[in-house]
């Protein structure tokens, strides 16, 4: 009996000392499959055995595996009936570090089987086949249970090795994928690093990225839109509360972990994990994954808040640009028509409409509007706005005016709308739309509202200035008319008279002259040339300055002849007389009752007649369409 015992115990110190002496050998390298391998062939050659596994419990499939062997002994899974024959055995034996047990099927390839225990579960089997005559067949009941009990503690301790060096790997890989997070500033990096790591720790799960609002396509992320809808509880639970969430899928033969991509400042999403044919989520995976989807969590934040701080930048430049622009005395027109533009750019709107608030014409439209504003169509926003921006002159912000106006047919569905302020006085409206509901994020609906609080300033100037000039009969410098003043007459008296001429006379080269004699004689030359007009007309004519160095002419009730006489006589007196010489060139339009015609159009032919008398040498008089 005691000679048994020491039998045993020198089985037992031996199998220590060669484990001691393996793990010396290692140096601090532990490779874990091959070290627990080792392991095993020390102990099938102490006891002489045939050969020797470790099959590990495995808790999702409720089944026992091959973890290790000192052969090929079985398939990967343990046979079914051992399987069984071990579970029936263990369920009826009691307490924890029970020891050997012989298998009594004869026909099995196990013949002895020492359970690991741990806090009352067996959560691994060593299984043993023996040869004709082995060391532990000779043991009797108590001496194998000293010897199950020995065996475990070393065992147990090659396991947490193992299980250390395992973690050590993870961890590792854990390490450098936070590297290359803080290393990058892109979101989509940051994404497809979270699933490139995963498959490599876990190559058999299956692994989604659930997003909420995203709008950019990335082809080779799986990445599923976060849904608000009653499928996905978990996962948004998830999302809202910010824990980890289990899902088990019995029916599918799947569990499901959910696990948040969490930041400092919120939630970006939820990481889906999906174990398959597993009852449970394996718990000793949901730390990593927890750990990298909080890492992935914060590089998330941090890309999103440099693209963020990158945006904001890019809106000031831009703000910034268009202030410049606007404050540089632009005339209304071109002030509006460089907004519009501008917003187009960058916010791809596909209409711009500049609206004033005017109590006595309800909104009024803008120079500078698409001219969708100009449009029949354009009535149903119209009224839209001044409905609510008449009210409330707050900002709107509609995602689909649909929804708002269920019973009209509605063709551009978002709609942005902003006050245009001077102090505390709402002056009118900028709106842009968008056939696409959903087409504007708020990102940009705010960059809209500090545009237009920029601009609002300038563009109430530039109206200001309009109509102070408007006011204004008389030109400062020539003592002419105004055009403002020019353009009314000619209004009127396309009223009531029968018809009239219209010159339109512009200096020749006369960045010349100021460039060779100054703009103080630049200005001097205007002047003449403004008392030669004025000497050459009578006292119903009007004589006005155009705007910079061109001037106009309007005979009320005279034919095109007499316009044309005017025109010649004056280009040759400028001619003769101005000093130092300048000349002029004149362009000739007339009305007559009868021929539908406005003030636009007068213009326009007197403009085309003058650009042609340009084209042809300067210093002469053309007539509209015909060739003097
Ligand atoms: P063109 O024969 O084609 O008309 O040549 P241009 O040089 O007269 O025409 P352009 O339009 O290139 O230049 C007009 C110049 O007139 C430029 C501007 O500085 C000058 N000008 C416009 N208004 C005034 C003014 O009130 N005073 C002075 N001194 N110069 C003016
Ligand atoms: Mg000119
Ligand atoms: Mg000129």
């Amino acid at each position: 009996m005691i000679k048994m015992k020491n039998k045993t115990a020198q089985i037992l110190n031996q199998l220590r000392m060669l484990f001691f002496q393996h793990m010396q050998n290692r140096k601090g390298e532990l490779h874990d499959a091959t070290f627990l391998e080792t392991f095993l062939l020390d102990t099938k050659e102490l006891l002489e055995m045939e050969e020797v596994t470790f099959f590990k419990f495995d808790e999702w499939k409720q089944q026992f595996y091959k973890e290790a062997s000192t052969g090929s002994l079985h398939d990967y899974i343990m046979e079914a009936p051992v399987q069984e024959y071990i579970q029936l055995l263990w369920r009826e034996q009691v307490g924890d570090g029970d020891g050997m047990v012989r298998m009594q099927a004869g026909a099995l390839d196990i013949h002895v089987v020492i359970p690991l225990w741990d806090n009352g579960k067996v959560i691994g089997v060593t299984a043993f086949k023996e040869r004709e005559a082995s060391a532990l067949s000779s043991l009797t009941l108590e001496e194998g249970s000293i010897f199950a009990n020995e065996f475990t503690i070393i065992l147990k301790t090659a396991l947490s090795i193992s299980k250390i060096s395992d973690d050590e790997r993870r961890y590792k890989q854990l390490f450098k994928v936070t590297e290359k997070f803080h290393s990058s500033m892109s979101r989509d990096a940051v994404l497809g690093e979270i699933i490139a790591t995963l498959h490599t720790v876990y190559p058999t799960f299956e692994y989604f990225l659930l997003l909420s609002h995203d709008h950019d396509g990335h082809e080779n992320l799986p990445i599923k839109e976060l849904e608000y809808d009653s499928d996905n509880v978990a996962a948004l639970q998830a999302y809202v509360s910010g824990n980890m969430e289990f899902e088990d899928q019995p029916s599918e033969n799947q569990s499901i972990l959910y696990a948040p991509l969490k930041g400092k400042q919120g939630v970006y999403g939820v990481l889906q994990v999906i174990a398959p044919k597993t009852l449970t989520f394996p718990k000793q995976e949901i730390e990593f994954i927890s750990l990298l989807a909080n890492t992935a969590g914060s590089a998330l934040e941090n890309a999103q808040l440099y693209q963020q701080s990158k945006r904001l930048v890019a809106d000031l430049q831009l703000i910034n640009e268009i202030s410049r622009h606007l404050n540089s005395n632009l005339r209304l027109d071109e002030t509006m028509e460089y907004m519009k533009r501008q917003i187009i750019t960058s916010f791809h709107a596909e209409q711009v409409g500049f609206l004033t608030l005017d109590l006595d014409d309800a909104g009024a439209i803008l120079s500078g509007s698409s001219d969708f504003f100009d449009s029949e169509g354009a009535g149903l926003y119209v009224s839209f706005l001044i409905d609510r921006l008449g009210s409330e002159k707050e900002s709107l912000f509609i995602g689909d005016l649909r929804v708002h106006r269920p019973e009209a047919e509605i063709r551009y569905r978002s709609l942005m709308a902003v006050p245009m302020m001077k102090g505390d006085e709402v002056k009118g409206f900028a709106v842009i739309l968008h056939t696409e509901a959903y087409f504007f994020s708020f990102e940009m609906f705010k960059l809209l509202q500090s545009l237009i609080h920029h601009s609002s300033m300038a563009m109430a100037n530039s109206i200001l200035r309009e109509e102070l000039e408007k006011m204004v009969i008389t030109d400062h410098l020539t003592q002419l008319y105004s055009r403002g003043f020019l353009d009314e007459k000619m209004s009127r008296s396309l009223e009531k008279d029968e018809g009239g001429a219209f010159i339109m006379i512009d200096i020749d080269n006369f960045k010349r002259i100021n460039d060779t004699y100054g703009h103080q004689v630049g200005d001097e030359i205007l002047i003449q040339v403004a008392n030669l007009l004025q000497h050459n007309i009578r006292d119903h004519d009007i004589g006005a300055r155009w705007g910079g160095e061109e001037l106009a002419i309007y005979l009320p009730c005279e034919s095109l002849e007499t316009g044309i006489r005017i025109a010649e006589r004056l280009k040759d007196k400028v001619r003769d007389i101005s000093n130092p010489g300048v000349t002029i060139s004149a362009g000739v339009s007339h009305w007559g009752k009868g021929r539908p015609d406005s003030v636009k159009e007068i213009v326009k032919r007197a403009d085309e007649a003058l650009y042609s008398a340009k084209n042809s040498g300067k210093d002469r008089v053309h007539v509209h369409g015909v060739l003097l």
